[in-house]
């Protein structure tokens, strides 16, 4: 089959999230399975841009409301990330070096998503699937479907969206609906929640078939999607979750390039010790006692809010008996406290604000516990690397988490899980944690070899999409 996904990013090109990894990773594995997988999204001006080799495929041009715009699409040349990877730019609105967070974000994915659909019309032949991901490319299954200009070569052409995130919505006013290609005006309600041009709704309307990132996430949205529950609730019988997988060439620490020492099952205990003991040396922490750390947006979403007042409360009554590492970056004023607090906790906490690849790996090899607290959770793949790199997830249990992590307590768990994004839930969870550490070496010992051997890769989570597609011919 061939296959075009389109979205907002794909690792290593850019990425801001798990978006980025599952767009890098998932066309791999279905080209591995012998499909012709093909990745479109804008050419910021990232340094995989300037480092790699591409070919014009195409040039055209597009309104925007009054405004007419040209685009080209260039193509990566050597196949570099195991699938046809093309990036569509449009001057002045696309030749950003961030992906997102300028005020005219929404201009910018409005005619990226004009500019793929004129593409794509403009092919001699059809792809058998148009797969889109999140908001930023949620208007594609409408304007293929509903749009004079496209409908007629692809509105036979099955869309399928993935929803990896429903707090975004991607919100249009009216006012702006002009700037769409011309459309059915009976068909307005298609674009519209609740007076507003919701993107997110309109993909879940128009898309043939749509992906949550986890079950339990699925089952979550049809209570509580940001205002679209109704939505989910409606569409359930079009929709399906499909946890994510993670991309085991990337993240293993047999081979991983960004880790101090690498290491197999066999060899766990030396290897994250040695691990550790670079990571602690970085950031001033004790090496002999248990390191919880946290990656991420420090966003609600990711309950970061709670964790100045969680930390501090653990280390005080927990006496100490733990250290904790925080790598993220997000809202300025979580960002600053995350940042102050290292130097009222020095050698109990630190803290590095800011987005870095590879410190990332180091943490995943290096810590012993990795916390996620988040309020909302659509799969999580920080919780399969820490399994993979034998760190112990310590999770709220919620969405893509429950799905994936057991708790210590259960027939043959092998993590911590708690219920409330609350600083106690976290707290209490910081005392198991240490306890586990410091008094159960055997099961400690026991939980790490299991959880390293848990198969998270992507071979079946990219056949089930296969599987959608062919349903759908
Ligand atoms: P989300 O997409 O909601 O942010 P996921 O768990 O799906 O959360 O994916 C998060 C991805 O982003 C992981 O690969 C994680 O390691 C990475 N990540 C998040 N914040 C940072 C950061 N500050 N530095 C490096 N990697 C980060």
């Amino acid at each position: 089959m061939e296959i075009i996904h389109v979205a907002a990013e794909c690792y290593p090109v850019a990425k801001a999230g798990g978006l980025g990894d599952v767009v890098g990773a998932l066309p791999k594995y279905q080209s591995e399975l012998g499909h012709i997988a093909k990745v479109v999204m804008p050419m910021y001006r990232t340094k995989f841009l300037y480092e790699n080799d591409w070919e014009l495929v195409h040039e055209g041009s597009q309104n925007m409301g009054q405004h007419f715009f040209r685009y080209s699409v260039i193509k990566e040349k050597t196949n570099k990330l195991g699938f046809d990877l093309y990036l569509v730019d449009v001057n002045g609105l696309l030749d950003r070096e961030k992906i997102y967070g300028y005020d005219d974000d929404i201009d910018r994915f409005l005619a990226f998503q004009i500019a793929v659909c004129d593409w794509l019309n403009k092919w001699q032949h059809k792809p058998d699937v148009i797969h889109c991901h999140d908001h930023h490319t949620g208007l594609i299954p409408f304007m293929v479907k509903h749009c004079f200009e496209f409908r007629d070569k692809l509105s036979d052409i099955p869309t399928v969206f993935t929803v990896h995130n429903a707090q975004y919505q991607g919100w249009i006013g009216w006012d702006k609906s002009f700037m769409l290609p011309a459309f059915d005006s009976w068909k307005w309600g298609m674009l519209d929640w609740e007076t507003t041009i919701n993107p997110l709704a309109s993909a879940v309307k128009c898309a043939w078939k749509v992906t949550t990132v986890s079950n339990s996430y699925l089952d979550e949205l049809k209570q509580n999607a940001n205002g679209l529950q109704n939505l989910f609730q409606y569409e359930q019988g079009k929709s399906l979750g499909i946890l994510n997988g993670i991309d085991t060439q990337v993240w293993d620490p047999v081979t991983d390039s960004m880790i101090a020492k690498n290491y197999d099952k066999e060899l766990v205990d030396k290897g994250k010790k040695k691990n550790k003991k670079e990571l602690t040396g970085q950031f001033g922490l004790d090496p002999d006692k248990p390191l919880i750390s946290f990656i991420g947006r420090l966003v609600g979403e990711k309950a970061a809010d709670l964790l100045p007042e969680a930390i501090s409360q653990s280390i005080y009554q927990h006496h100490g008996n733990a250290n904790f590492l925080v790598l993220g970056s997000g809202e300025p004023e979580l960002e600053d406290r995350l940042d102050q607090m290292k130097h009222q906790f020095n050698g109990y906490y630190n803290s590095f604000i800011g987005y870095s690849e590879s410190l990332s790996h180091l943490i995943y090899a290096g810590s012993d516990f990795l916390l996620m607290p988040s309020r909302v959770e659509p799969c999580g793949l920080n919780q399969m690397y820490a399994l993979r790199y034998g760190t112990v997830p310590m999770v709220r249990n919620i969405g893509g988490l429950r799905d994936t992590v057991s708790d210590m307590g259960d027939w043959q768990g092998f993590g911590i899980r708690f219920d409330q994004a609350s600083v106690w839930d976290i707290t209490y969870s910081v005392g198991r944690a240490i306890d586990l550490y410091t008094n159960k070496p055997d099961l400690y010992s026991w939980m790490r070899g299991h959880m390293m051997t848990i198969d998270h890769s992507w071979d079946s989570s990219a056949q089930q999409y296969i599987d959608i597609y062919k349903s759908l011919k």
